[in-house]
């Protein structure tokens, strides 16, 4: 074995003997996943009321005053307040239907209910992988019709009546329709291959389930804008020789950017939200812009978004990303094995016992125990989310500062086109610090604009010096 599995197994090891211990005691596993449930949900309704009063501000931030005359501000604030609001609802409805299902054994039931499938079409015996496919297809139609009305509500009610809904109720319809078909046809052999690896691999299976992983996560990289995005959405190649390619182009090229496709997307057809980003393997890059953020900007912003857009990939944050996400998985994955042998944990939520005679070895169903293990780290995942919050802003202002350093007037261009989007997006002005910190991944406009500013600021005392 390499040094660094070594540590690494090493560093497992340490921490899965206590929590193999506390995976066997004897705790209402049952009341301490509600309880995660419901602190959870008070930490972040708690957040969200914190920022109410943002909404009844009387005047935008003194650096955006020019850009929101009053009847845009009082749309901005309106919207937002929609908003919020919504998630109040919504999350107040989220945390009765988890703690229903809960409190009611719905895990449970939807596990018997899977054996009976089986059973009714002639397949006996221990059928785990099939059986979980089944209960994973039940707990996904059932979430999917509860979340129906609120993703119709939002919409064709909150959307719509700020103007930024372009979706027909057609669409709406194919849409979902499109979404369950992909995720059944990726779905199916990823849950096939999960639990078949963890089956196989036993108490091992965390370095071998992360390759998979990784491989399965690159295999979309590349199959993503052949065979998904098609489905939902029309990408045409931007004119050959028309200002705004023939800009970007020249862009990529001085940056040395492999571009290797240049699309513009339908995105007026759902929303009039605008954006703009790139993606693909090392050596060959698409870059997506939305019809809306042409529609929007001038070629020059277009172009600073573009500018800000390439020094993430400058800098590799998405590689970034993805590394620190493996070392999230890898503490996720190996704090799980435990829970597998516990005799007390599935039973807690309905589950059949195991037989008081089955060997220690003997695991629960992988499945259904992943789901519920992850209700007990509801509190980590909160923290989790401050910490990334907090790199991808760093990340956000290290890619402005990219494009400010190609010099020229990339500087104000890329602070208009922000602007610009912000007013056209009706995006919120005033937000507080723990609601920002927790929801936020980039830093507001204000935040970027006086970084910015900040820069030419030092860039002008070089200059003199
Ligand atoms: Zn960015």
């Amino acid at each position: 074995m390499s040094p660094i599995l070594g540590n690494l197994h090493a560093m497992q090891f340490n921490f899965q003997l206590p929590l193999a211990r506390i995976a066997q005691s004897a705790y209402d596993w049952k009341a301490i996943a509600l309880g995660l449930t419901a602190a959870s949900s008070v930490f972040e309704t708690l957040i969200l009321i914190k920022q109410l009063p943002n909404y009844s501000k009387p005047a935008p931030p003194p650096s955006l005053k020019d850009h929101f005359p009053p009847d845009t501000y009082a749309k901005s604030q309106s919207y937002g307040r929609a908003k919020a609001l919504f998630t109040l609802a919504k999350g107040a409805w989220g945390v009765l239907e988890g703690g229903l299902s809960l409190y009611f054994d719905l895990f449970a039931w939807s596990w018997g209910a899977a054996a009976g499938v089986l059973t009714y079409f002639g397949y006996g015996g221990d059928r785990e992988i099939a059986q979980s496919i089944i209960f994973a297809g039940i707990l996904t139609l059932i979430s999917t019709v509860t979340a129906l009305p609120w993703d119709y509500y939002y919409a064709f009610v909150l959307e719509e009546a700020h103007g930024f809904n372009k979706m027909t109720r057609l669409t709406f319809v194919t849409d979902l329709l499109k979404s369950f078909l992909v995720g059944a046809a990726f779905g199916v052999p990823f849950l096939a291959a999960f639990l078949g690896i963890i089956r196989h691999f036993g108490q091992s299976f965390v370095y071998y389930l992360m390759g998979f992983l990784l491989a399965f996560q690159l295999i979309l990289v590349v199959l993503y804008p052949l065979v998904i995005q098609p489905l939902f959405n029309k990408l045409t190649p931007l004119e050959v020789g028309s200002s705004l390619r023939t800009r970007i182009e020249g862009l990529a090229s001085r940056l040395r950017f492999p571009l290797k496709h240049l699309y513009q997307i339908d995105g007026s057809k759902r929303s009039s939200h605008s954006n703009a980003y790139f993606y693909g393997l090392p050596w060959s890059k698409h870059i997506v812009i939305f019809d809306t953020l042409i529609a929007q900007s001038s070629d020059e912003e277009v172009e600073a978004v573009l500018a800000h857009e390439l020094g993430h990939w400058s800098m590799s944050h998405p590689t970034k990303l993805l590394l620190i996400n493996q070392v999230h998985v890898f503490l996720l994955l190996s704090s799980f094995p435990p829970f597998l042998t516990s005799r007390t944990f599935l039973p807690s939520f309905g589950f059949p016992a195991l037989p008081a005679d089955a060997p220690f070895t003997r695991t629960a169903p992988i499945l259904p125990t992943f789901l519920l293990f992850q209700l007990l780290l509801q509190p980590i995942e909160h923290v989790m989310q401050f910490a990334m919050n907090a790199v991808t802003r760093a990340f956000e202002y290290q890619a402005d500062a990219f494009a400010v350093g190609l010099g020229g007037d990339f500087r104000q261009r890329l602070a208009d086109a922000l602007t610009k989007l912000h007013v056209k997006n009706l995006s919120t002005l005033h937000v507080d610090w723990l609601y920002s910190a927790y929801h936020y991944s980039h830093p507001t406009l204000p935040e970027r604009l006086k970084a910015m500013d900040k820069l030419e600021a030092k860039k002008d005392e070089k200059k003199e010096l």
